[in-house]
């Protein structure tokens, strides 16, 4: 049983967009089973309870457990039944199973494949996924033009650019005309280990683009079942991060709760998008926020682990063709 509609979960203006997005944002990857299998009922459970608790930002990419997280997002967002304005949904471009093409020809083709497997009309965001991968000229001159079509033909109402490299979006947005990128998600660049967006914000804010963070927990660094596999950072890192958990359990705290929060706090991020495959993720990271707005920060234990993260502070791994 689905609980009630949630009044407390805080929407902030993104950019100049005119849309209000829920402080806490569902991440989708996690419903392609890319961090574990996820069951066709828990991901459609999931997506419910995050509608129900006040969560109306849903971010998914066809590269995603390659087009299964479009598809499940797609089957949640429709069980909810509920008109299509009173959710916000964010896809991506330019990055699939097979590699990465930002070809004009390959997104104008991708939103279509993107709508169909997500059965909408539009979606509110397109964005251009992880462009350190690819040419940032080809970026500028090519994929945003493509997506502005994209904008006049109502498929997409809004366009945005992602990757860890903080320079991708400087370099893209010093290049474009003011008003054509609508919105930046950078992940893995404002957690307890790593907050390097922060000196990026007020540029961003003078630009009025938009601004997600995705991947609070660091790609589930911060989780107490720590990362998986595939998780691109070092041993070093992924050992400290474990350090860090192990002591907020002595402490019978929780470090997912603690980096939520710490995220949270910035207001000039609009959403924190974080991945969720569960009923019982989903409540434990609404009620972080809900928390954090009645009682502020549990500045202590923040202090503590701070203390414990600061050799591997900021510490982060190479992506793309710009950095190898
Ligand atoms: P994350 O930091 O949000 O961590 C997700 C992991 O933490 C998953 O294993 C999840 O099951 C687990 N988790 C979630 N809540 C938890 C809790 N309360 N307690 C314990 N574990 C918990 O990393 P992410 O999923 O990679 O990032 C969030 C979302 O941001 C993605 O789903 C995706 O939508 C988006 N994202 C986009 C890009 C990009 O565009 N380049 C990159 C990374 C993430």
């Amino acid at each position: 049983m689905a609980s009630p509609p949630h009044p407390n979960l805080e929407l902030r203006p993104l950019g100049n967009t005119g849309l209000k997005l829920s402080c806490v944002g569902f991440g989708a990857s996690p419903l392609g089973s890319v961090f574990g299998p996820v069951s066709e009922h828990d991901a459609i459970s999931s997506v419910r309870e995050a509608f129900h608790l006040g969560i109306n930002f849903f971010d998914t990419s066809p590269y995603y457990g390659g087009t299964l997280s479009e598809k499940m997002l797609g089957k949640g967002l429709k069980a909810l039944g509920v008109p299509r304005n009173e959710y916000i949904v964010s896809t991506k471009c330019g990055r699939y199973l097979e590699g990465f093409d930002f070809s004009a020809e390959r997104v104008t083709k991708s939103i279509d494949e993107s709508l169909a497997r997500l059965q909408l009309d539009y979606v509110d965001i397109l964005q251009c996924h992880d462009i350190e991968f690819g040419s940032l000229d080809q970026i500028v001159n090519e994929t945003i033009p493509a997506l502005q079509k994209l904008k006049e033909a109502g498929k997409i109402r809004f366009i945005g650019i992602t990757g860890l490299p903080l320079s991708v979006f400087t370099y893209v947005l010093d290049r474009v005309p003011p008003g054509t990128v609508d919105v930046i998600l950078s992940y893995c660049r404002y957690s307890i280990n790593d907050s390097t967006l922060e000196d990026l914000l007020p540029y961003l804010k003078s630009k009025g683009v938009g601004v997600i963070s995705a991947s609070p927990l660091a790609m589930g660094l911060l989780t107490e079942n720590g990362p998986p596999e595939w998780h691109p950072a070092s041993a070093e890192l992924k050992s400290t991060c474990q350090a860090a958990a192990a002591f907020c359990k002595a402490k019978g705290k929780n470090i997912s709760k603690l980096a939520m929060q710490y995220s949270l706090a910035n207001k000039d991020i609009s959403s924190v998008l974080v991945g969720m495959n569960s009923v019982r993720q989903v409540k434990e990271n609404v009620y972080a926020a809900t928390e954090l707005a009645t009682f502020g920060k549990d500045q202590e234990t923040l202090s503590e682990v701070e203390a414990i993260l600061s050799p591997v502070k900021n510490q982060t791994w190479p992506s793309g063709i710009q950095e190898s």
